[in-house]
Formats: structure tokens, C-alpha cells, sequence
């Protein structure tokens, strides 16, 4: 069974781009300067429509985390165990990843991780984290 991959739409589609280059982005509201994700038409801080896509300085911290043990389909079954965070980029925002290349036991919630990328498809990578 192949893995799933995520299918790009309008309003992603800069996001899955700058991860196949190796980029790691988030929108940032040029009126207000904040960042916010997931990706959406306003900015949640100051309703401004004015946002563009930024790179990001990879940087964050596991604000929570789980260890798969238990494969969600066959497609990731080779992967486990594997872990699912929450993580806190430096520049505000909160997302679901990956934290990988590390074992998942040393994984905690703090740690310092840095983005990297997983390549999952020939036209896609994934942004994950490892320990930074
Ligand atoms: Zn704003």
C-alpha cells in the first residue's frame, strides 16, 4: 500500500512548493508582522488580507508529542514506532509534524528541534523535525 501524500490545493500550494525545494515557510501578515498557521485568506491576529508566504528559521520546540505504535493503515506500518508532535516554531505558530532521526524514546516535550525534510514521494517533501 503507498503512503499517502498531501494534495496541494490553492491555498497550501505555496507551503508543499517551499518543501520540495527544501524550504521551510509559514504565512506572515505584513500588516500586523505576525505568523500564523494553518494557511488561511485573513490574518487571525489582525483580519488583514495582506500576507505572504515567509521562510521560516526552522527553529522550534516539541510542545507535545505521541509515539505511534500502532499503525493508522499499512502504508506506515514500516515506520514504526514513530512520532507525532506538536511543535512551536520560534516565530509563534504551532503545527503537527514529525520528529525524526532520533529514537522516539529520547523524544520530550521542550526539546529543541530544527525543520529538515522527508521525501515521501519524486514530488513531494514533507517538512518533519529532527533534534536540533
Ligand atoms: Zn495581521
Amino acid at each position: 500500500m503507498e503512503r499517502p501524500v498531501p494534495v496541494p490545493d490553492a491555498a497550501t500550494a505555496p507551503y508543499w512548493a517551499a518543501a520540495n525545494e527544501g524550504r521551510f515557510v509559514m504565512p506572515r501578515c505584513t500588516q500586523c508582522g505576525r505568523w500564523h498557521f494553518y494557511p488561511r485568506a485573513l490574518c487571525p491576529h489582525c483580519s488583514s488580507e495582506k500576507l505572504e508566504w515567509s521562510d521560516c528559521s526552522g527553529r522550534g520546540t516539541v510542545y507535545s508529542y505521541t509515539v505511534v505504535h500502532r499503525a493508522p493503515s499499512p502504508a506506515f506500518a514500516a515506520e514504526l514506532p514513530y512520532v507525532v508532535a506538536i511543535v512551536e516554531v520560534e516565530e509563534g505558530p504551532r503545527l503537527m509534524s514529525s520528529v525524526v532521526n532520533c529514537a522516539p524514546e529520547t523524544v520530550r516535550i521542550g526539546m529543541k528541534v530544527r525543520a529538515a525534510f522527508r521525501r515521501v514521494a519524486d514530488d513531494t517533501q514533507l517538512p518533519v523535525f529532527e533534534p536540533a
